[in-house]
């Protein structure tokens, strides 16, 4: 059981942060909550995880492309035995037409954000002398796809801080993983479809079949549970000897 240790998730109001958000208070853990906004949907969000579980959940606001504002989310805080790096956007275009402004926000919620979260939760973990980093990173953490330039390249980047976060922990009580998954119909990904669709003349059921899971040789989606599960484990006393290593959840994917 989690019970008494306290988890932070980054961009967990929606899709897979939810999902973790979910699953980790079910093992018993205390939740934050975390999004760049702070709206009442927001402060709901995290009510209605308390209420499902019976655990202590708290909303902190922290716009995740802010260096100072992501020190600030561990810091408020107070607690965090868990860390979930999760927060992260996309943004598709060949490279010549990939917007510099694009790139920079998505190295930095996908990638840099993790940095500082990580740096200011380590000495936290240390002093509890117990701690798990997990990263959720993506298939496209480990193969490319075109056009999603800045997302492939942030989240190897994810897969190759994990790893060194590992090392510089692999003495103490603390892991740190990369979460791997596939596609998971999230709102991430439902935002795709259309346009998806509108490129390739095919109805949007037809879109998501033959087109984003044409790499997924399950053709199923993972889910936010199946997500949230892979997360516990990496929590659990099973895992504890796993670290500086990735998970896929991708259907096969990666085994392509
Ligand atoms: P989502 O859009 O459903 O959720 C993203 C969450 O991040 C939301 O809660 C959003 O409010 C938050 N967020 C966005 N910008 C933020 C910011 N600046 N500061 C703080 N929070 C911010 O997306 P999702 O599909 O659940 O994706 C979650 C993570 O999983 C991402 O890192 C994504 O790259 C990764 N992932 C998703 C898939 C997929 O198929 N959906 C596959 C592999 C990896």
């Amino acid at each position: 059981s989690l019970k008494g240790k306290t988890a932070v998730i980054t961009g967990s109001t929606s899709g897979i942060g939810l999902g973790i958000a979910h699953a980790l208070a079910a093992a018993g853990a205390d939740i934050v909550v975390n999004s760049f906004s702070d709206t009442e949907a927001d402060h709901a969000t995290a009510r209605g995880i308390a209420e499902r579980h019976g655990v202590a959940v708290r909303y902190i606001q922290a716009d995740m492309s802010n260096t100072d504002a992501c020190r600030a989310l561990i810091e408020k805080a107070g607690a965090c035995d868990i860390l979930v790096n999760n927060a992260g956007i996309q943004f598709v275009a060949p490279i010549e037409e990939f917007p510099a402004e694009k790139w920079n926000q998505i190295i930095a919620i996908n990638l840099s954000s993790a940095f500082h979260t990580t740096a200011a939760a380590l000495p936290v973990m240390r002093k509890a002398g117990w701690g798990r980093v997990v990263n959720v990173a993506s298939a496209h953490g480990l193969t490319a796809s075109p056009y999603k330039v800045a997302y492939v390249a942030a989240k190897h980047g994810v897969v190759g801080m994990t790893k060194v976060t590992a090392l510089e922990t692999a003495k103490e009580d603390i892991t740190c993983n990369a979460i791997c998954p596939g596609y998971v119909l999230t709102p991430l990904v439902e935002a795709q479809i259309p346009d998806t669709a509108k490129k390739y003349g095919m109805t949007e059921e037809e879109a998501k079949e033959k087109v984003i899971l044409e790499r997924q040789p399950s053709k199923q989606f993972a889910t936010v549970e199946q997500i949230g599960g892979t997360a516990v484990f990496l929590c659990s006393d099973a895992a504890a000897q796993i670290t500086g290593t990735t998970i896929s959840v991708d259907g096969g994917w990666t085994a392509l």
